[in-house]
């Protein structure tokens, strides 16, 4: 039993509220009664009790009202309220939803009595400045209501907006998306977020102040060396020079801090801003980390884990695109079957894990020979495809030629510092009229059997059945560099 403890408690039905302050008395509890919600609410704020009891349907403010409005007020943020009405779950829910300490179902006086008794913290010196009083009592406190409920649906339209967001699917167009309509609810200089593992920036900014932009966020951040940047620039964010620290808060998802995102404000600091920012920062969490995963899923399904290129299975479906795009814009597209010479005698002579370092080394060299809508992947052990996009016969032939000569040179080294050597047979097909992709293919295994045939570390070309028009000749300037 905890003596001396003041209690405010409002309840309309004077018979009730008489017994229930008798029997609050008796347990060592200074009670004092209200009829109505307003004055109770103002007495509690002109001096705030050690707790208010108070029920949960009253006429003019409801209790879960009047539970908000004491948690907002700096000087009942601490006091619990205690709410009664009748039994339900639903009542009891959005009694603690609205941040009350407990519902108590009416009548029943010695929950009551056990639940103020958890809820009353005592506090050492209570800061005697600490009281509102209003003038206007009623329509003072509706006011105040009012605004608290608009900020609590604003910030859960904010926060559906924000859990929204798992359904992005990757990165990038979360990023964007959060760019785009955070930069409708406020008005920043830049807006960061750094994704930990691995580290992944999103940085929106205005064009004309990118580089300053990127160097304030690399320190607030502080950024690993290796940190992927994703740019989204655009004068919804602000060219004003910063003005204070930029803002910094860390997302969480369960125990871990996945991420942290940063503001930079525009002009003088603005509350509201750092309120937005903390509902985001709080509901980020999962739209990321879903996201995170479905990217994560998504590159593994269409990546070969041993050299990060296009497996078979994505190969297949990028070809499938690629065929549809140059048949339909009527641009050439070539076909590329490459197969690492005598590769088992590697494995052999070198051992498996230098095997595999021969063919991660190989795989980054087609890739650097690709161009950005070029098709690199990996078609199964030794073996690999390139579809060169609008190249034509002597434009893969070219390609084709100067992968053959780098991969001779190719500087793969053994645990002695020996250079394992290894060469690449191509075999070149060109999409033709009517064609397959299955023919496709298999027109660029024959010709790579024929390079194996006739000597190995070659490039031979399948005969044309009948070629598309007009393109055996020309070479497509990019492809001569
Ligand atoms: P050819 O010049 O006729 O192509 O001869 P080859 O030895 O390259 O061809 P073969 O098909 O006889 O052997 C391919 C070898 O590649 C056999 C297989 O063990 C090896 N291999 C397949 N996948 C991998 C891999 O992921 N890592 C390593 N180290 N070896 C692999
Ligand atoms: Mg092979
Ligand atoms: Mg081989």
């Amino acid at each position: 039993m905890r003596r001396g403890h003041s209690v405010i408690l409002i309840d309309p039905e004077e018979q009730s509220r008489n017994a229930l302050i008798e029997r609050l008395r008796m347990q060592g509890y200074q009670a004092k009664g209200f009829a109505g919600p307003v004055e109770g609410a103002n007495a509690a704020l002109g001096s705030p009790p050690s707790a208010v009891v108070a029920d949960l349907w009253m006429v003019g403010i409801s209790g879960v009202q009047l539970t908000r409005l004491l948690r907002a007020e700096p000087a009942t943020e601490c006091v619990p309220v205690i709410l009664r009405g009748p039994d339900g779950p639903r009542n009891r829910f959005w009694s603690e939803r609205a941040g009350a300490a407990a519902y108590v179902v009416k009548g029943r006086t010695v929950e009551l009595v056990r639940a103020l008794g958890r809820s009353i913290v005592p506090v050492a010196n209570q800061e005697e400045e600490f009281f509102t009083q209003f003038q206007d009592a009623e329509s003072a406190l509706r006011d105040r209501i009012a605004a608290y409920l608009d900020a609590a649906l604003f910030e859960s339209v904010l926060a559906a907006e924000v859990r929204a967001l798992s359904t992005c699917g990757t990165f990038d167009r979360l990023f964007d998306r959060l760019t785009q309509f955070v930069s409708q609810v406020m008005s920043y200089r830049w807006l960061a977020l750094l994704v930990h593992r691995p580290a992944h920036l999103g940085l929106h900014a205005h064009p004309t102040a990118r580089g300053e932009c990127e160097q304030e966020v690399r320190q607030a951040l502080n950024l690993p060396a290796d940190t992927v940047i994703l740019r989204i620039e655009d004068e919804e964010a602000s060219a004003a020079r910063p003005s204070a620290a930029p803002l910094v808060r860390p997302i969480g998802f369960g125990q871990e801090i996945i991420a942290r995102i940063a503001l930079s404000q525009k002009g003088v600091g603005d509350r509201e801003d750092t309120r937005v920012l903390d509902v985001i920062a709080r509901e980020l969490g999962g739209p990321l980390r879903m996201t995170l995963l479905v990217e994560e899923t998504q590159r593994a399904a269409t990546t070969d884990p041993l050299t990060g290129l296009t497996n078979r299975r994505a190969l297949l479906t990028a070809l499938d695109v690629e065929q549809s795009r140059s048949e339909r814009h009527g641009y050439p597209m070539s076909l590329l079957m490459l197969d690492v010479d005598h590769f088992k005698s590697i494995n052999d002579e070198h051992g498996h894990a230098m095997g595999d370092q021969v063919l991660v080394a190989f795989a980054g060299l087609l890739a650097r020979h690709a161009r950005k809508t070029d098709i690199v992947g990996r078609w199964g052990g030794e073996e690999f495809v390139m579809v060169l996009s609008g190249a034509n016969e002597a434009g893969a032939r070219l390609v084709g030629e100067r992968i053959r000569r780098a991969v001779e040179e190719m500087a793969v080294l053994n645990e002695k510092k020996q250079r394992v050597s290894a060469t690449v047979s191509i075999g070149i097909a060109c999409l033709e009229i009517k064609d397959t992709l299955d023919g496709l293919i298999e027109r660029a295994d024959h010709a790579m059997y024929e390079a194996k045939a006739s000597g190995r570390n070659r490039v031979a070309v399948a005969p044309t059945v009948l070629r598309r028009t007009g393109t055996e000749t020309e070479i497509p300037k990019e492809l001569l560099r």
